[in-house]
């Protein structure tokens, strides 16, 4: 089981909602993409499925690293020019599964911020590297996020307690998928790779430990622009669209 081939993206995006299981996903998978959109104009938040309570690799206090990583998405997203960053209560890192709370919780952020894009983790598994991007959260949080776009988050009768609260049904028209199998759509994040590594920064609980994190980053960026034809020396993220509408 595998995408189809992207669909152009949307040229008339305004707001941009990313979703994703853990703090650092979004900067990982797309920081370089989501600084491009932000200087091009587009409102983009964030909606995290946890704090990333399983976290961490030294001896840092096992109750601080959720208010840690809290903070430090915070300031990544600050970094990356993400209007505002929002954090769902009750689901705990590892233990993520695409139910119906989760989707609900997930459609009632669609019906709030009323993005025209969503960006999101894929539900499809990378077999030939599954640690990583397919990470079961990932995963679960792609399937989720894709059942509230369709069919949850424009079903005015899905969710009637979302009704309730004044929430109208809404239509995300466009997912953006990272660290799926074969992405083949490539944004070129050159100017915007060292906005990526500042937020990268940020998450120091993740990323202290890693000496050659630019390197390691570079290369694996450069081999997705040579591959997609950009010129020599340039840096990709890798996504596959799907329009919804
Ligand atoms: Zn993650």
């Amino acid at each position: 089981m595998t995408f189809p081939p992207s669909a152009p993206p949307l040229t008339d995006v305004k707001r941009v909602l990313g979703v994703f299981a853990h703090p650092d996903d979004a900067d990982f998978g797309a920081g370089g993409t989501v600084a491009r959109w932000v200087a091009e104009g587009l409102e983009v938040s964030y909606l995290l499925v946890t704090r990333g309570d399983s976290g961490g690799f030294d001896d840092t206090p096992r109750d601080q690293m959720p208010l840690l990583r809290e903070a430090e998405q915070r300031a990544a997203a600050a970094e990356v020019g993400v209007a505002e960053v929002e954090f769902l209560d009750g689901y705990r890192d590892g233990y993520l599964t695409p139910t119906i709370e989760l989707r609900r919780d997930i459609t009632r952020a669609i019906r709030r911020f009323r993005p025209d894009r969503i960006l999101t983790t894929s539900p499809l598994r990378r077999w030939e590297r599954i640690a990583g991007p397919s990470h079961p959260d990932h995963l679960a949080v792609g399937e989720a996020t894709t059942c509230a776009v369709y069919p949850d988050a424009r079903n005015p009768f899905a969710f009637p307690e979302l009704g309730a609260d004044g929430l109208e049904p809404w239509v995300v028209r466009e997912v953006w998928y990272s660290g799926g199998p074969n992405p083949d759509h490539v944004v070129d994040v050159t100017d915007t790779f060292d906005v990526k590594l500042a937020a990268l920064a940020r998450h120091a609980t993740q990323t202290r430990h890693l000496d050659d994190l630019r390197r390691v980053l570079r290369s694996r960026m450069e081999l997705l622009a040579r591959d997609a034809g950009l010129p020599e020396g340039h840096l990709a993220e890798a996504f596959t669209i799907i329009h919804t509408a």
